[in-house]
């Protein structure tokens, strides 16, 4: 297996993974999607509204609002001693107090736990008008995408094939194929077309079907992938892809213990 970082940030990553089978990378990015535990707000008590917002609404804001996420110091409820009760080790509070006219932020929430705060500040909640309150406790726990959309700590992940452009001896550099590229990738030197950067391709073989000689084709390698994994804050993205290839060992091992005690 190997990996080439094409760009890294703490909010997105596109790397190309070779050496790997369709499944392989497939279950990366569904593990990435549903499987990495992610912190996030899971209930709150409210003590004062007199917001528009109904608590329903709130308590919906609330849930989506990113928290980092620090896994060496809080487990799965499911996985807790206090087998999901609810304890320092797998829950926080979080404080919200705020009284109008002002507009409320995601910033404005206080965490008990300096580690596990909001992951963006500038996260609209609520504008509340003079003399209108709010006054809540949230509570937020770890879990996963699979259970409930706001743990899912990556938010546009995916991956294409990577592109493998041929083109025969028949080719006598027309150009209609590099007029035909949506994304320009294409270009003409020394009387040959030269493919000038094939992460680009969207695989719409456009310029497939621009050559009236079919003398360019395009197939996908089934073993290289062009990954694109974006965070929405609780992690940075390195951190997301590492956890997601981690879960996938975790799950593999458990499954290997499981057949061995069968055997
Ligand atoms: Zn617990």
């Amino acid at each position: 297996m190997e990996v080439d970082i094409i760009e890294l940030s703490d909010d997105k990553a596109r790397f190309v993974l070779k050496g790997v089978n369709p499944a392989i990378a497939n279950g990366l990015r569904k593990s990435m999607l549903s499987e990495v535990p992610t912190m996030a707000i899971d209930y709150i008590n409210i003590y004062d509204n007199t917001s528009v917002l109904f608590d329903e609404q709130l308590g919906l804001r609330m849930g989506l609002i990113p928290l980092i996420t620090d896994l060496d110091s809080y487990v799965l409820p499911d996985e807790c001693d206090c087998q999901g009760e609810g304890c320092t080790k797998c829950q926080l509070t979080l404080n919200l107090s705020a009284e109008g006219p002002i507009m409320v932020y995601s910033g404005d929430i206080q965490s008990s736990d300096p580690k596990v705060g909001v992951a963006e500040d500038r996260i609209p909640i609520v504008e509340l008008k003079e003399r209108q309150k709010l006054v809540l406790e949230a509570v937020a726990k770890l879990g996963t995408g699979r259970k409930h959309v706001k743990y899912q700590a990556g938010v546009a992940c995916g991956y294409k094939n990577m592109p493998v452009f041929t083109f025969s001896e028949n080719c006598d550099a027309c150009g209609k194929c590099v007029e035909e590229c949506p994304r320009e990738i294409l270009r003409i030197e020394n009387n040959e077309v030269i493919v000038k950067d094939p992460l680009q391709c969207i695989l719409c073989k456009l310029c497939v079907d621009a050559c009236d000689i079919n003398a360019i084709t395009v197939d996908e390698d089934n073993s290289a992938f062009i990954f694109t994994a974006e965070s929405d804050g609780s992690y940075p993205a390195r951190e997301l892809i590492i956890q997601s290839a981690d879960t996938i060992i975790d799950k593999a091992r458990s499954l290997n213990e499981i057949l061995k005690s069968i055997g």
